[in-house]
């Protein structure tokens, strides 16, 4: 899964570049950058391998969901409906806008169900977030027609899914806005990094303000920049943007490899009729990151994750419903609202009501769902061996079910 597998030669090279000339900023310094704009490349091979009109690169995924909606003009009082299942970035950044999160059930698809995204909606709902999580997509058709309908922004949170598609559009393209993460765990790493993709011009001004300080970059003098509206430093440096450079440009060998591998696993598990997958949208769009199984009971779930765990086999499987970072029923500092500073109090209000409100739909399916990370070294001995792992632990704990009735 993660491109850090791969760093090598070709990222130490872009790197060089930039420690040749000392200039490790983004902007300015024109004449000593000899050319070396390591950021601006990112951009421009971003929008080539995505179709997007415009991407801005931020210091983080988290930045650029921040970014994204402050640009989409989300702010104090406006509700933002996403998933239970996600990472803590998502709300994080909803919460940094002074904006409200309004979690609502995933279906299996392991993201936003739609009947759920519009039972959500009131008079104060701006913005539905899918999160495209796991590297596969949302259901984008039926959330675009629900905004349509009632005039909400989408703001796709892609930050798992670079390489992913959804009926031939990149992931992140096709709402009003989406997101990149390019942390260390993710497909495509800067160390640390993030993008913000749009074909709206006027969004995309907006970002490449917002994340230095408002500065309108319209002048020759960057000293002299004009602040058109209030801003913050979000900016990435030369030094992560080179070696972002060098990752996309292996993007395609990451993909095709995961594909590959992707398929002989759930070749491996298909055998066990109890084994159901995921539900892909369009699943020539998967980027094929991680393979998401389900068993057909809770229980029968936690005895393969035991069994795993014992055998010290459990590590690359997920059980996000166990798991602090991913899933809602675990994320308690939200729940007790642990911030540090005062959160306005619609804010405050929307998040005491979590601790009693039962999200029962995503249970059963999350209780239910292991996600296994495809590697990208795995050799074809190792990934039926992998395989043979998970199917014996499922076939032991079905057999210890059938005798325990
Ligand atoms: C990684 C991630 C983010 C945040 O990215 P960072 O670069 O780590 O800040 C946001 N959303 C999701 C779904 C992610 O997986």
């Amino acid at each position: 899964m993660p491109g850090f597998e791969f760093f090598g030669e070709e990222e130490r090279k872009e790197i060089n570049d930039v420690l040749q000339t000392g200039i490790l900023m983004r902007y300015g310094f024109d004449g000593q950058r000899k050319g070396i704009w390591k950021s601006k490349e990112l951009e421009a091979a971003i929008c080539q391998r995505t179709g997007s009109s415009y991407a801005q690169l931020v210091s983080s995924g988290t930045a650029a969901l921040t970014t994204a909606l402050a640009a989409l003009g989300i702010g104090a009082g406006d509700e933002v409906i996403m998933p239970t299942f996600t990472f803590v970035a998502s709300f994080e950044a909803v919460l940094s806008v002074g904006a409200i999160p309004v979690f609502v059930d995933i279906d299996e698809t392991l993201t936003l169900n739609p009947r759920a995204v519009r039972a959500a909606i009131g008079p104060k709902t701006k913005c539905i977030m899918p999160v495209h999580m796991c590297g596969a997509m949302a259901e984008l058709d039926s959330l675009l027609d629900i905004c349509r309908e009632h005039g909400l922004l989408l703001l796709e949170d892609a930050c798992q899914s670079i390489g992913a598609s959804y009926k031939g559009r990149h992931l992140g393209t096709i709402g009003h806005a989406g997101t990149f993460s390019f942390d260390f765990v993710k497909t495509v790493t800067c160390a640390e990094g993030g993008a913000i993709l749009t074909n709206d011009k006027e969004i995309f001004i907006k970002c490449d303000g917002y994340g230095d300080h408002g500065h309108d970059h319209l002048g020759i003098d960057r000293g002299a920049d004009l602040h058109p509206f209030i801003g913050y430093n979000f900016r990435i440096s030369e030094l992560h943007a080179a070696v972002g450079l060098a990752q996309i440009r292996k993007l395609d060998r990451f993909l095709e490899i995961q594909k590959r591998n992707h398929s002989l696993l759930k070749e491996i598990l298909s055998q066990v009729p109890e084994i159901g997958f995921r539900h892909i949208p369009d699943p020539s769009g998967d980027s094929c990151t991680f393979l998401s199984w389900f068993l057909p009971t809770d229980e029968l779930c936690r005895e393969v994750v035991s069994e795993l765990k014992g055998q010290g086999n459990l590590a690359g499987n997920f059980y996000w419903f166990d798991n602090n970072w991913h899933y809602l029923r675990k994320w308690d500092h939200l729940k007790h609202i642990d911030s540090l500073n005062n959160l306005n109090n619609p804010q405050k209000e929307a998040l005491q009501k979590l601790k009693t409100t039962s999200f029962a739909a995503s249970d059963a399916i999350m209780s239910r769902c292991i996600s296994t990370a495809i590697g990208l070294g795995w050799t074809e001995d190792q990934i039926k061996q992998r395989g043979a792992v998970l199917v014996a632990a499922v076939k032991k704990a079905l057999a210890k079910q059938f005798a325990s009735v």
